[in-house]
């Protein structure tokens, strides 16, 4: 086995042992990321020296992939986007200096979908990446380079970001585990701002395993994130102990049953998932989300709502990109955004300024917060009967590279990702399977999502521990 083919766990194993260094993983997961930059193409950047500097200092630590909102001390964060091009951080996020603490090291910078607008990583201003598992498409997105890295296994593990689906959909076309953790799990201080209300950081991973051991290390409460609750984080390792899914009780959605527009493959995967979970010792129970319909609308009327807000602060005078045509303060403004900005999060920005400009506001943003309770509510209601959630994690497989031209069927990506998101509980994308072999599609990966309560992450790996199991 390659070094940059090990996941976390194993990676610990050898380091334990003294068979291998962190340098030497640091050099192989560089060498495989050189190897790969003009097919897979998942890294934006890769300070070299500065890895494997860290490596030195730590010779037990796991090198880990980090998309390009989080920032990392002296190293670029330009978020996929031209306006912050040239950009260094000055600080750590919590989650580095966290990570750090517990044994691993930011090595590289991955794609991403612009200010992790998007679900295909096309929408990056910098750079394109690939599917792993088949070139000429997608690696989803936004958190595409994370998933593209740990699938192709050119990273150990990745960390990504998710607001609508933006760590579940890239992990299900990539093979990958991918959590998104309940809102307030993990701090989001130093990680740049898309909508504020939902963002999360997470674990993009090779197992639920070291899923489990990299959102332990990055979560918990921060001083500078006021959603973090102050309670300890349980030991999500420990939590996979017996993992099991014998009678638990595994909810699947009525209202995604009958629902037009599901891949064939993936309706198939789906229910030879929730096959595989019965013959395990779980009892299927029907569930109702039945505001989940109203969920795209919800999504995106607060995400450009708060996104507006967040990216006023890119105005040429503090941050990257600077107009050469500025004639005064207000085309200095107007035209940094115009030059710097690609044309999703000038979308993005137009909706959200809209939805809040005053007349409009109680029409869509002050509705879409009471919608949005209802959504939170169908969830409290379903998990008063049931363990876990089971639903297919994205519509289809990973699609052609350029395939989908217009927003809204880009935006549907997340139809069964964005509901979870909108109710601020914790959700996982597992391996299901692959689709099958055909002229015109290659055999592709394909995950199903496991949905649960607020803080329930011990849980959330538990069950998806137990399934990845079946599975082999
Ligand atoms: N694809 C969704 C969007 O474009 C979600 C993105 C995300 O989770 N960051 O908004």
């Amino acid at each position: 086995m390659k070094l940059y083919e090990l996941g976390i766990a194993e990676a610990r194993r050898l380091l334990a042992s003294g068979e291998t260094s962190a340098r030497e993983i640091t050099e192989a997961v560089i060498a495989r990321h050189r190897e790969t930059a003009s097919t897979i193409g998942a890294y934006l950047t890769f300070d070299e020296e500065g890895a494997l500097k860290l490596a030195d200092e730590n010779p037990k630590a796991v090198p880990i992939a980090v998309k390009d909102l989080i920032n990392v001390e002296g190293q670029p964060c330009t978020c996929a986007s031209k306006i912050l091009k040239g950009y260094v951080s000055p600080y750590n996020a919590t989650v580095i200096a966290n990570m750090r603490a517990k044994g691993f090291i930011p090595a590289g910078r991955v794609n991403m979908d612009e200010f992790a607008m998007g679900s295909s990583t096309e929408n990056s201003a910098l750079g394109v990446t690939r599917n792993p598992y088949d070139l000429e498409r997608v690696p989803g997105g936004s958190s595409g380079g994370s998933a593209a890295a740990v699938g192709g296994n050119v990273s150990i593990a990745a960390l990504g970001t998710d607001t609508g689906g933006s760590i579940r959909q890239p992990a299900s076309f990539c093979n990958c585990v991918g959590v998104k953790p309940s809102y307030g799990r993990v701090s989001r201080y130093g990680v740049t701002a898309f909508a504020s209300s939902l963002d999360q950081v997470g674990p993009l991973a090779k197992s639920v395993e070291d899923a489990a051991i990299l959102l332990g290390a990055i979560a918990g409460h921060d001083e500078m994130d006021g959603t973090t609750p102050r309670e300890d984080v349980p030991d999500y390792l420990a939590a996979l102990e017996g993992a099991t899914l014998k009678g638990r009780k595994i909810g699947i959605v009525k209202e995604y049953s009958s629902m037009a527009g599901l891949d064939p493959e993936v309706k198939r995967i789906t229910d030879e998932a929730i096959a595989k979970c019965a013959a395990a010792g779980a009892e299927i129970v029907e569930v109702s989300l039945p505001h989940a319909e109203y969920a795209m609308a919800v999504y995106y009327i607060i995400a450009p709502a708060e996104a507006s807000a967040n990216l006023a602060r890119f105005d040429g005078v503090r941050f990257g990109h600077r107009s050469e045509r500025a004639e005064d303060v207000y085309t200095l403004y107007t035209r940094s955004r115009a030059e710097g900005f690609g044309p999703e999060v000038k979308r993005r920005i137009i909706m959200g300024t809209y939805v809040l400009s005053s007349g409009y506001y109680d029409a869509y943003y002050g509705r879409a917060q009471k919608v949005r309770t209802l959504i939170r509510r169908d969830f409290e209601e379903a998990f008063g009967k049931v363990d876990a959630i089971l639903t297919p994690c994205a519509p289809t497989p990973a699609f052609r590279l350029g395939e989908l031209q217009d927003p809204l069927t880009m935006y549907l990506n997340d139809l069964f990702t964005i509901p979870s998101s909108l109710a601020g509980v914790c959700a996982s994308s597992v391996p299901a399977g692959f689709t099958h072999e055909t002229p015109e599609r290659k055999a592709l990966p394909v995950g199903v999502q496991f949905i649960c309560g607020s803080f329930e992450e011990a849980k959330l790996l538990n069950i998806s521990k137990a399934f990845e199991e079946t599975m082999k």
